[in-house]
């Protein structure tokens, strides 16, 4: 049985680690966050993923789900590695490798035989191979070797543990026989499944993550601005996207307009990919237009509540419910979420901000510490409209549709209805109370 180890346990690492223990593989995760790693041996997770908290349960009473701050530990005990730490951007938009580097010269530091290492984090072009004639110096000498291969994640955050188990496709990109005989091994279960799976170099592999989280934020972009343009000529952006969408070349997916893309990836790594292509002598102008499409998104909706409800152009005595923080429904992750920027607008306009989400407002009272004291928390979203001129509906959260919507509207001040997601687009019961405002149309009757 191969020993597997994870070194990272954040939103890839621990769904990665907990999946792969459910298929009965003994699986050791490793974190230098010695809190978190507490809380994960109580079976406790760090962070809200539908079905993940039940999955770590199990890992952890069949005993075959291990978690340590121990990096020698997690080095000595496993036959594969898999590298799950964030590559956040840096201010000149470049992926920061630093901990990436961090674990592998532990890994270096601890190797006790062969290995094979395997990158999950997304890493710009190039990085495995460093990594790769890194460890191969380090090992000059020793009778061990380490095979270097790339396989890169898709998950989709609040869906990560179903999107794990039933991958859209599994990309490895290796260049040794041990690295795919190893994956094979660990991936037995999707080949089973008929997942498809795709070999290719190391190099292809890290470009593939990059070239679909950048085309996905420039389909998102793509729709926004035509959102604004609808807006202005009476057109509907949602029947466009279902007219485009008929067309299976273009495909329904990813075609919703709303306030700008957000979370801890498209932002960062369309800044990346641009980054590595500025390095290497290639202007991405396609992806830097969707980056630049995306801030102008963030502020038009701004300046869209502000034209609806300002007095004497600002927002000065008006109060606004926001409600959701995080970038999307079924996370608890407000990383670059758009409702930061937009909140902060609101309030750099003289709007009072009450705000409420299902799952994200203890990360925002840790994370945006610039907004405490400044925005009103709240227990419910009928609380967060109490006395507001108007609802912002950022974050499209199941729940929000059982709301009781004459009793929010009666203990509203106003009755302005900005839906952000378009979550209630043609809904008669909204329309009778409110008056709405979607993206990308002027009405929706
Ligand atoms: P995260 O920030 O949630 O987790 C990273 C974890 O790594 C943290 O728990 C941190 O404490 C730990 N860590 C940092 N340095 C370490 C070290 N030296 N040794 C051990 N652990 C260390 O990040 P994430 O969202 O899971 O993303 C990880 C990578 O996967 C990133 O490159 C990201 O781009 C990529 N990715 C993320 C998603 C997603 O939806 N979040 C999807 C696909 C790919």
């Amino acid at each position: 049985m191969v020993n597997v180890g994870v070194m990272g346990t954040g939103y890839v690492g621990l769904v990665h680690g907990a999946v792969l223990s459910s298929y009965g593989f003994r699986v050791t995760c490793m974190d230098v966050d010695k809190q978190k790693i507490e809380r994960l041996n109580q079976g406790i997770s760090p962070i809200y993923e539908p079905g993940l908290e039940e999955l770590l349960q199990s890992g952890l009473r069949a005993g075959n789900l291990v978690f340590t701050a121990s990096a020698q530990q997690v080095v000595q005990t496993s036959d594969v590695l898999f590298i799950a730490v964030g590559t956040p951007a840096k201010e000149d938009g470049s992926a920061d490798l630093s901990y990436v580097w961090d674990v592998v010269q532990q890994i270096g530091k601890h190797i006790n035989g062969h290995k094979v290492i395997v990158s999950k984090s997304t890493m710009p072009v190039g990085t495995s191979r460093s990594i790769a004639m890194y460890l191969d110096g380090m090992l000059r000498g020793t009778p061990y070797r380490a095979h270097v291969a790339s396989n890169p994640e898709f998950l989709r955050q609040g869906k990560a543990v179903s999107d794990s188990l039933s991958p859209s496709r599994v990309v490895i990109g290796a260049e040794s026989d041990e690295a795919v005989q190893m994956l094979k091994k660990v991936y037995a279960t999707h080949l089973e499944q008929d997942v498809p799976f795709l070999f290719t170099n190391r190099e292809t592999a890290e470009m593939i993550k990059y070239a679909s989280n950048s085309f996905l934020a420039v389909k998102i972009s793509f729709i926004n601005e035509l959102a604004l343009l609808s807006e202005k000529v009476g057109a509907k952006i949602q029947d466009i996207a279902t007219g485009m969408g008929m067309d299976d070349r273009i495909s329904p997916h990813f075609l919703q307009a709303g306030p700008g893309y957000g979370g801890s990836c498209f932002p960062k790594d369309t800044q990346a990919i641009v980054d590595v292509g500025r390095k290497n002598g290639e202007e991405l102008y396609v992806v830097r237009a969707a980056i630049a499409a995306n801030e102008k998104q963030k502020a038009k909706m701004v300046s869209k509540i502000e034209e609806t409800l300002s007095f004497d152009g600002t927002l000065k005595g008006r109060t606004v419910a926001v409600w959701g923080l995080t970038f999307k429904p079924d996370t608890d992750d407000i990383r670059y979420s758009p409702s930061y920027e937009i909140i902060q607008g609101l309030l750099g306009r003289g709007a009072a901000v009450k705000v409420y989400c299902p799952q994200g407002m203890k990360q925002a009272k840790l994370y945006w510490t610039d907004l405490n004291g400044r925005i009103q928390y709240c227990g419910s979203e009928a609380e967060c409209s109490q006395q507001a001129d108007a609802i912002v509906l950022m974050t499209e959260w199941e729940q929000f549709r059982a709301a009781n919507w004459e009793k929010i509207a009666r203990g509203m001040r106003g009755n302005a209805f900005f839906d952000m997601r378009n979550m209630f687009a043609g809904d008669a019961s909204v329309l009778q109370w409110f008056k709405y405002y979607p993206v990308g149309a002027s009405e929706y009757g």
